[in-house]
């Protein structure tokens, strides 16, 4: 995949975290009490019961971090 910043090919990895990730517009705003309301936050990473995981691509000159939510990782 080429960057879409300055069109490099970009180095295909993943993003890993102990919690599951998500993209949300609504952080919470404190990390102890999670929110009640999911809707609107998009899940990222499969296997989130093992070793949460996201496909990801990396642009290290541009310092950008893709994540392709359409594809799981295996
Ligand atoms: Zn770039």
């Amino acid at each position: 995949m080429r960057c879409p910043y300055c069109n490099e090919e970009m180095i295909c990895g993943s993003v890993q975290s102990q919690r599951e990730i998500f993209f949300t517009t609504k952080p919470d705003k404190n990390w102890l009490i999670p929110s009640i309301n999911k809707k609107d936050e998009i899940i990222l990473s499969s296997h989130n019961w093992s070793k949460p995981t996201c496909m990801a691509y990396h642009c290290p000159a541009c310092r950008k971090v893709i994540i392709d939510y359409s594809v799981k990782s295996e």
